[in-house]
């Protein structure tokens, strides 16, 4: 039987600690138990503490997965050691796993500048032909965001990929998902720039120093603003540290 994840928390967020998520979120579409996965990084904490509407958003999120350094890092803090799960990685197991599974519905990837998306489809499809992919990019007008809505309800994707960005990916699963209530919905942030090919990942020493977010600044200097918050996040994750969770780990939330 396998373990459901064990719920804990970074600051007020909750945050889902397990050794195998891919096999938990499969367990889930198998059971056709919809749900919205957040993919928690520092960034996104420190976010969500300015905007109440984004932590309302991931606390109503059946699945909190540590995205980030800085979010395993808290969890170390306080003695809970888990394995990061970045999003890029669970979304690409469970592509590999729907190609084994021959899923009859469709996967759905929404997101990226016009033409990402496809070329991401593209390059999955060139490693499992059977996965069938819907692709729609993420500056969609009024009467194709109609359209996109339409197909969504009568293909009922079983896996679908919100690319926007946070929090515009975030706030759209939570509007949308009574669309396909039997998906898995997971925001994905820039995967499908990623699986295009018109940006990089970190090389792994980079992710292994947890230096991904340099490498990122590097590729994309314009967020070295946004990046101020992770210095703040770690300083405060050591600051809080003898401050006892509202609720320890294995207790479901009040
Ligand atoms: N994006 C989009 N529509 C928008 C704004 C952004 O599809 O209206 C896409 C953008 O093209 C990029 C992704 O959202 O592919 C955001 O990627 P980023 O890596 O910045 O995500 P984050 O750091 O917020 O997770």
């Amino acid at each position: 039987m396998l373990e459901a994840p064990r719920r804990s928390q970074v600051f007020n967020l909750p945050i889902d600690l397990s050794d195998d998520y891919v096999s938990w979120v499969r367990s889930l579409w198998q059971q056709n138990r919809g749900a919205h996965v957040v993919t928690l990084n520092s960034e996104m904490v420190m976010q969500a503490e300015r905007d109440p509407q984004l932590a309302a958003t991931i606390q109503q999120a059946e699945l909190v997965i540590p995205d980030g350094a800085g979010v395993v890092f808290y969890l170390r803090l306080r003695q809970q050691h888990q394995q990061r799960c970045p999003g890029i990685e669970l979304a690409s197991a469970l592509l590999a796993a729907a190609a084994q599974l021959n899923l009859h519905e469709p996967i759905a990837f929404y997101g990226g500048a016009p033409g990402v998306a496809e070329q991401a489809a593209r390059s999955w499809q060139a490693q499992f032909p059977s996965l069938r992919l819907l692709t729609f990019h993420g500056y969609l007008n009024p009467e194709a965001t109609e359209a996109l809505q339409q197909t969504f309800k009568a293909e009922q994707p079983r896996l679908i990929f919100v690319g926007l960005g946070v929090p515009r990916q975030e706030f759209w699963i939570a509007q949308h998902r009574h669309l396909c209530p039997q998906a898995i919905w997971i925001g994905v942030g820039g995967s499908f720039d990623i699986w295009a090919g018109v940006k990089t990942r970190a090389p792994v020493w980079w992710c292994e120093h947890n230096l991904e977010w340099l490498y990122r600044l590097y590729q994309e200097p314009w967020r070295w603003r946004r990046m101020l918050v992770l210095p703040q996040f770690a300083l405060r994750a050591l600051v809080s540290t003898h401050t006892p969770n509202r609720y320890s780990a294995g207790d479901p939330p009040a």
